[in-house]
């Protein structure tokens, strides 16, 4: 696992059953707005799973943009013909 950045939450003991669930979810979370592209430090993310992918349920404090942020292992995606 790569430096973690500083969190002014601490996280759990090293021991703990989520100790690597908030690891990866202080590396892994959104940094910036996707509506306004202000930084999230003072958003709102709380990260919940489905199946294999993991959703970010975000909130912004600048321009009060709310939605998900999905990171996914694989897509299909279909591109009209040009
Ligand atoms: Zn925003």
């Amino acid at each position: 696992m790569p430096a973690l950045p500083p969190d002014p939450h601490r996280l759990p003991p090293a021991g703990e059953w989520f100790a690597s669930d908030a690891a990866h979810h202080l590396l892994d979370k959104p940094k910036f707005c996707p509506g306004c592209a202000a930084s999230l430090d003072r958003g709102l993310i709380t990260e919940w799973w489905s199946a294999t992918d993991r959703i970010f349920l975000t909130w912004c404090a600048e321009c009060h943009w709310s939605g998900n942020v999905v990171l996914f292992d694989r897509a299909i995606i279909e591109e009209p013909e040009h």
